[in-house]
């Protein structure tokens, strides 16, 4: 090309995206896929979303506000933090790219693990900083593996919890042995978009019980549980002066009028998320059931998806689902060359997966 891209830039590989529902309904004219490739919530948002959406479509035409007030209150309240410690993003997306851009000069190294959520190395580059990968370590993060590779460089740490793609979680005392080996001027992100649907109580919440390390910055969705997905909105809860930086630097209008008042509608129906919650829980028991009468062994999970060994080709029985109207997550791309993942759909949903599994696999599951 005649233009020169900034180096950093050209060693980036594109985000994958689970494939949308509508690609494949053209391509293999299927008119009811079932896609259980992005951890979506199959149970669609709260009715009380869809009546503030029908109520603001009027005033579209108008800016968003430059600050979500009403949802930055409720979040902070919620949370027992300031206002200004809440930070909206366009999806948590949003504030990892701030992140990178807000704390790294060129040549900084971000830890993170690997393979892990492509977001953080995609905006650590962009950012012209330096990723630094730890590999996983019997599919969890290796918390001791990143406290060694932590340099005079180091400004960031992300870590996801629970885990995306193994499910995996780290409990609240290996954070605490973690982050006390870790320098106080390094930031430590916590990717929480999963968090809601922990079931084991040991596990690390970063919010449940304040931690009162101003190095902490936790990320949370509303694109998984609340099923905001296709609106754009995620946060995050920070010491305020990080706050400060990144509010300087987002877009003034990052998150649009309709995706807050969908988030402040989700956010008070408590009852929704808890009934998707009740749902999804069953729905991964009964795929993690049905998998192992197949003789697979799925890991155990405490997030709304799971990951399985089917030991052949993760790529060909993802193209062959596909046939049967199916999306899942092949795990190729992270280095899982036989691995899918699939996150629970519902019921229904659920069983089709599996049917089509056992028709792709042939007779001896
Ligand atoms: C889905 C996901 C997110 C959330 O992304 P949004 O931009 O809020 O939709 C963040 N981190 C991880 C690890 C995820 O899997």
């Amino acid at each position: 090309m005649r233009f020169t891209i900034s180096a950093p830039i050209e060693t980036i590989k594109p985000y994958e995206a689970g494939k949308p529902l509508k690609e494949l309904e053209r391509e293999f004219k299927i008119t009811h896929a079932v896609k259980l490739a992005s951890n979506e919530n199959p149970f669609g948002f709260s009715p009380k979303v869809k009546d503030v959406i029908i109520e603001n479509i009027n005033k579209m035409n108008r800016y968003p506000e430059p600050i979500a007030h009403d949802l930055s209150r409720l979040l902070a309240q919620r949370f027992q933090v300031g206002f200004h410690n809440i930070v909206l993003g366009n999806g948590s997306d949003d504030i990892i790219a701030l992140l990178a851009h807000g704390f790294l000069n060129p040549g900084d190294e971000a830890l993170m693990p690997h393979p892990a959520f492509s977001m953080y190395e995609i905006s650590v580059k962009t950012a012209k900083g330096v990723p630094v990968q730890v590999p996983l370590v019997d599919h969890a993060m290796d918390l001791e593996g990143m406290v060694k590779r932590v340099g005079p460089r180091t400004k960031l740490i992300f870590i996801t919890n629970p885990f995306n793609p193994t499910g995996a979680a780290i409990t609240r005392e290996q954070f605490l042995a973690f982050s006390q080996k870790i320098p106080q001027d390094v930031i430590l992100v916590v990717d929480e978009a999963y968090i809601e649907f922990v079931r084991d109580k040991a596990v690390f919440n970063s919010l449940d019980r304040p931690l009162a390390d101003s190095r902490v910055v936790t990320l949370r969705t509303f694109s998984k549980a609340y099923g905001l997905a296709g609106f754009r909105i995620g946060y995050g809860v920070m010491d305020r002066e990080i706050a400060e930086i990144l509010n300087r630097i987002r877009q003034p209008f990052n998150v649009n009028t309709l995706a807050s008042e969908a988030a402040l509608a989700a956010l008070q129906d408590q009852a929704f998320v808890d009934q998707t919650i009740e749902s999804i829980h069953k729905g991964i028991d009964d795929l993690a059931s049905a998998l192992t009468q197949m003789g697979f062994e799925p890991l155990p999970t405490q997030s709304n998806f799971l990951m399985v060994n089917i030991r052949t080709d993760a790529t060909k029985v993802f193209n062959d689902l596909l046939r049967h109207g199916v999306i899942v997550r092949s795990l190729k791309s992270y280095g899982f060359d036989t691995c899918l993942r699939i996150n629970s759909g519902t019921p229904e949903e659920n069983q089709i997966f599996i049917t089509a599994l056992k028709a792709v696999l042939g007779k001896n599951h």
